[in-house]
């Protein structure tokens, strides 16, 4: 089966990739990971997806490949053969911004991630499903390819503004630091407010995976909390429905502050 009609395969599949061109743009995938199964079982999904994959199995030759082409976003595993994801991570980011997307075994490498803040975009942990690493991929190709003038991607509340495709969160002119999962909970908490959302659903949407360790979603609405509300014991945002789940409050919406009584 060639490329062309795996393409056309794909993008009969998701119309909405034609429009945001990632078929036209044959954008580049360096696949690190040194089980050649699984490197093999990414690359044949995301080529399916119409993008352009390499991959190597050393975080050394996935330095030289960067240095010898250009890519568009690195899929990276943790456990590697001499240099690993951490040291391969902070060797990128000291020159570059390129969006990277970690897979890794262990459940514990997120917090890792997210505790050195070395600037990783996405965590996705194995067992992991490859429709759901490929969803990853290109919701990130999209906001590296989206021009910011068609997309209207703002969402306020309070004195926050949540730029959903810039993946930034503000308070006023300052930047609110979040951890990736906690801006994917409040995103996917925001893209409904006022419904009520079990743990599971937020699980599913946020982590990508139907099954695995639930209380991880309080966990994280915990830490949201903490910085983005005045009171965690009270919150205005995100509120807990007694037995069911979580909801983001829209009364809160629409930018007005209601923080230091400037409204009115
Ligand atoms: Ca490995």
């Amino acid at each position: 089966m060639g490329i062309y009609s795996e393409r056309t395969a794909a993008v009969n599949r998701e119309p909405d990739r034609i429009r945001n061109g990632s078929a036209d743009m044959r954008a580049r995938i360096l696949i690190i990971e040194d089980e050649p199964e699984i490197g093999e079982l990414i690359s044949v999904y995301l080529e399916r997806e119409g993008l352009e994959t390499k991959h190597v199995r050393t975080a050394e030759l996935g330095l030289d490949a960067l240095e010898g082409g250009e890519f568009d976003l690195v899929v990276l595993d943790i456990n590697l053969p001499g240099m690993d994801g951490f040291e391969f991570l902070q060797t990128l980011r000291k020159e570059s911004a390129l969006p990277v997307i970690i897979v890794s075994a262990r459940n514990a490498d997120e917090d890792l991630v997210l505790g050195l803040g070395i600037g990783a975009d996405d965590f996705v942990t194995k067992p992991f499903s490859p429709r759901v690493l490929a969803a990853r991929v290109r919701a990130h190709l999209r906001r590296r390819f989206s021009s910011p003038e068609n997309e209207t991607s703002e969402i306020r509340f309070g004195p926050y503004t949540l730029d959903t495709a810039g993946n930034v969160l503000r308070r006023g002119e300052s930047r609110v630091g979040l951890a990736p999962k906690e801006l994917e909970l409040l995103k996917c908490l925001t893209s409904r407010p006022g419904e009520a959302m079990t743990p599971e659903t937020i699980y599913e949407e946020v982590w990508g995976r139907m099954y695995g360790d639930i209380s991880t979603v309080a966990i994280h609405v915990q830490r949201l909390r903490k910085k983005i509300e005045k009171n965690t014991s009270n919150p205005r945002y995100i509120e807990t429905i007694k037995g069911f789940g979580y909801r983001f409050n829209p009364d809160t919406l629409g930018g007005k502050s209601f923080e230091g009584g400037e409204s009115r």
